[in-house]
């Protein structure tokens, strides 16, 4: 446990603010979240550094910018009440998720990284959250319609079954590609779907088929 957590937290959020993330709410998602509750105790000393870090299985947790990044662009889109976030992981993502939208459901394929990030929002208090073990392709059906969806892993091209779980004038934000990868964001106008093409990332695979 770092004892001044709050201020590298803070530290990092200014950081954050400095490169361009502007949305209030989000900025004090992140200055009031310890990033060490979601890294094995060998890597907490690098917690609050604007990078992704391995959480174990092959995953990463997302580097800072990136995940206050596409929780502002859902909020810019005017998202604000339920989201769907495909790729749990660390936990990390979701707890910001938490602090800037009324109701948040993940998916994550990978049993054991759900349970541990179940139980560090719970120790953080967080509530609005809702988990599932399964596959992030076919989305979350019988919740379905979302105002907004997260992808945090990168899938080799669009996953359209998500898009059809959004509501009218939702709004998904996904990187796409495999080598080469684009943040992609979608808003749904009825059945016309519009493309934006955001910044290249680079993430994580999202994987199709078994979950383990
Ligand atoms: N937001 C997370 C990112 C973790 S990396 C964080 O910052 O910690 C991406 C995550 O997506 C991994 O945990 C991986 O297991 C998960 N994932 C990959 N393919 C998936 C799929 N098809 N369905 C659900 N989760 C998937």
């Amino acid at each position: 446990m770092l004892a001044n957590y709050d201020r590298s937290a803070r530290a990092l959020a200014d950081l954050l603010k400095k490169e361009g993330v502007e949305d209030p709410l989000v900025i004090e998602a992140i200055a009031s979240t310890p990033r060490h509750f979601f890294v094995d105790d060998v890597l907490k000393h690098k917690a609050y550094q604007n990078t992704a870090l391995p959480i174990g299985q092959g995953q990463t947790i997302s580097q800072p910018y990136i995940v206050a990044r596409m929780t502002e662009l859902l909020r810019l889109a005017g998202v604000r009440d339920k989201v769907l976030e495909i790729g749990t992981g660390s936990g990390y993502q979701t707890a910001i998720l938490a602090k800037t939208f009324t109701k948040v459901y993940s998916v994550e394929r990978i049993k054991a990284l759900q349970w541990q990030a179940k139980r560090r929002l719970h120790k953080l208090d967080l509530y609005n959250v809702v988990m599932k073990h399964g596959d992030g392709w076919q989305g979350w059906q019988s919740q379905a319609p979302f105002q907004g969806i997260i992808v945090t892993a990168a899938a080799a091209n669009m996953p359209q079954g998500l898009l059809t779980q959004l509501t009218d004038g939702g709004v998904m934000i996904a990187p796409i590609g495999e080598q080469q990868q684009q943040l992609i964001m979608v808003v749904r106008n009825g059945d016309e779907y519009t493309q934006h093409v955001i910044a290249p990332v680079r993430f994580v695979p999202l994987i199709a088929g078994d979950i383990e």
